[in-house]
């Protein structure tokens, strides 16, 4: 475990590995970039949990420190370190005590932790608010982050009314079936489908032209409406924001967050809410999936859909949900095996019918509804 701490770091540090190169201690990080300390003049301390991390610094670079574990940082620095030095190589490091934890090095660690777990917190604190909050911001966002889709809001009852059925059938199926949905159909080509706090969702043109059938529409709208009732949006918004953040939406006031959460839900860049919590809404839409009465092996079958209709890579305007919520092999495979479990099985069973939905008739019907339609309406 070696790493090093530095202002210049995203987040203060970064894993690194040490080595001597001419005159310098040389730290290069994953990407290839180095930071030195020279040799002459360095500064050891020895500390961490265990007594067993020498920390190096040196007073030409305040608030840089490289560091590295035990035998393989004596190995390292015992042929080009003086003396003193070498004794608390060999005897220190041996002993390990605590005593000698480096101020610096400390310091960092536990404003790193503090920070750690006030993010933590302030996601956690999320669900001591009522859900009003959340409405009450997704309603303040939605006009904002729908600016630019003036003009461009789908309202044909022969494309709306076939995803409302979708869509009541879903939120029926989920955590919280009596909370009322927004649906907003957007014209553009753009491939994404979001939800923002409170159940505001959105949905594509560009989305429907690339999904075969109504049960992958499903399976993308679950998905989504699982950010909604885990209420994933806010906790990005409050770990990003902090704990003040969360005491002001707590009072009422989404002022303060309105900021960074029509950033956080902006039409071209819809962000992926981290490995965890889409792990998780992939699962529930399975399970909405079958207890709405489609096939749960529809989330699956959408991925898949829209990873075979990939463009080329340069095509940034497409695809948009594929690239914040990355189609990994395992991804396919864990919506798969879980759709094939026997609890998701006995799920669809006793679930009703799905809607029926037309899809043809509804891709028909997206295709008369072009810009000119609009502009009579
Ligand atoms: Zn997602």
């Amino acid at each position: 475990m070696q790493g090093v701490f530095d202002p210049s770091l995203e987040g203060g540090r970064a894993p690194a590995t040490l080595h001597v190169r001419g005159a310098d201690l040389v730290a290069t990080l994953e990407g290839g970039a180095e930071l030195t300390l020279p040799l002459a003049g360095l500064q050891l301390e020895i500390g961490g949990a265990d007594g067993h991390v020498v920390f190096c610094r040196h007073e030409r670079h305040p608030g840089r420190v490289l560091h590295g574990r035990g035998a393989e940082m004596r190995a390292l620095l015992l042929p080009h370190v003086g003396a003193r030095d070498a004794e608390l190589l060999q005897k220190k490091l041996r002993d390990g005590p605590r005593s000698l934890w480096m101020p610096i090095a400390g310091f960092a660690a536990a404003l790193l932790l503090t920070l750690w777990l006030l993010s933590r917190s302030a996601g956690l604190l999320v669900g001591m608010l009522p859900f009003s909050v959340d409405q009450t911001l997704g309603s303040t966002a939605k006009p904002l982050v729908l600016a630019d889709a003036t003009g461009k809001v789908v309202t044909e009852p022969a494309v709306r009314a076939p995803i409302d059925a979708i869509m009541q059938r879903i939120v029926a199926s989920s955590a919280m079936p009596a909370l009322g949905y927004d649906l907003t159909i957007v014209r553009s080509e753009t491939v994404n489908a979001f939800a923002m706090p409170g159940g505001y969702v959105v949905v594509f043109t560009g989305l429907l032209e690339q999904i075969d059938k109504p049960e992958q529409l499903a399976a993308v709208l679950a998905h989504e409406w699982t950010h909604v009732t885990g209420r994933h949006g806010m906790r990005s918004v409050a770990q990003s924001l902090g704990v003040i953040a969360v005491i002001e939406l707590a009072l009422g006031d989404v002022t303060g967050v309105l900021g960074s959460a029509v950033e956080l839900f902006s039409l071209s860049q819809v962000r992926s809410y981290g490995r965890e919590l889409e792990e998780a809404s992939d699962a529930e839409a399975v399970r909405i999936l079958a207890r709405g009465g489609w096939d749960p092996e529809a989330v699956a079958g959408f991925f898949e859909t829209l990873a075979a209709h990939s463009p080329k890579s340069d095509d940034s305007t497409a695809l948009a949900w594929l690239s914040t919520h990355p189609s990994h092999a395992e991804r396919v495979a864990a919506a798969r095996a879980l759709a094939s479990r026997p609890e998701v099985r006995a799920l669809r069973d006793s679930a009703p019918d799905a809607p029926k939905v037309e899809w043809a008739a509804l891709r028909a019907a997206l295709g008369k509804t072009g810009p000119a339609g609009e502009e009579n309406r």
